[in-house]
């Protein structure tokens, strides 16, 4: 049996006197799509956080394909190089193009050289479908091409897993679809991705299993069926409730 791809094991974290994460445990094994729903203020951020450091945990363990990743001898550069995120802002440099926004981290994080950075950054734009606005700014994109940059930008360190912060929160609803498809054919692609969002037609089509967090504990986890169908939480039902009405089940 091989270790699964991230294993999260009673994972502590308060601000203040607010215990945010209150002993979260789970693993995602290798292509699993999980999403992580839950109220506003519940904790999705920071667990997400937690995973690639940019937030430190209070206590328990943090293991990425079998590696401790929240010890103090963690290289978190090195962490961070296997763990892309895409945010719900986009995060892009408004003064550099797409391709620019791409190959910065190539170059810099990865020390690629000038032509390969140019070559593996339009290869992930075309995943995306982007490839004919390679050069131009983020000013020129909607928020819905902007955050197609943000996944290859994410893609392009070659992640063995992608977390996802509220990818399509910012956006017009027209433009949530694009964003999902790309989403879908990553996650047919079979890589292991932990996302945050609203979605619930994304939850159902593509999501291989998913989490309701409330007041910093993992209320129910499971198939997105299950949760939806049968939900074993009061708790669960009411939340999955409202967010259907408001975002829409999908077709299952
Ligand atoms: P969610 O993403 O589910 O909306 P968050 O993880 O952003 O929730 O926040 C969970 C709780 O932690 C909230 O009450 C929030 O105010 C608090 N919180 C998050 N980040 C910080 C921080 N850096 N400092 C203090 N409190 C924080
Ligand atoms: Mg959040």
């Amino acid at each position: 049996m091989s270790d699964p791809l991230l294993r999260v094991e009673d994972v502590h974290k308060s601000y203040g006197d607010e215990e945010v994460l209150n002993g979260i445990s789970f693993e995602l094994d290798r292509g699993d799509v999980e999403v992580l729903a839950g109220p506003s203020g519940s904790g999705k951020s920071t667990l997400l956080r937690c995973v690639n450091r940019l937030t430190e945990i209070d206590s328990g363990e943090i293991y990425l394909d079998g590696e401790l990743v929240s010890g103090p001898d963690t290289d978190v550069n090195e962490l961070r190089k296997q763990v892309g995120m895409v945010f719900q802002d986009f995060n892009l440099f408004l003064h550099l193009t797409a391709l620019e926004n791409i190959t910065l981290g190539l170059r810099r994080v990865k020390g690629v050289p000038k032509a390969e950075a140019r070559d593996r950054a339009m290869d992930h734009l075309k995943e995306v479908g982007l490839a004919d606005q390679a050069d131009s700014y983020p000013a020129e994109f909607s928020g819905g091409q902007k955050q197609r940059v943000g996944i290859a930008r994410a893609l392009a360190m070659d992640p063995k897993l992608m977390l996802f912060d509220e990818p399509t929160s910012a956006l017009d609803p027209e433009l949530v679809g694009e964003v999902t498809s790309v989403m879908r054919d990553l996650a047919d692609e079979g890589m292991t991705m932990l996302v945050v969002t609203h979605e619930m037609g994304f939850a159902r089509e593509a999501a291989s299993r998913m989490m309701f967090l409330a007041d910093g504990k993992l209320v129910e986890r499971g198939p997105p069926r299950q949760l939806f169908e049968s939900p074993e939480q009061p708790r669960t039902r009411q939340f999955l409730e409202r967010l259907t009405t408001m975002h829409g089940g999908g077709t299952p």
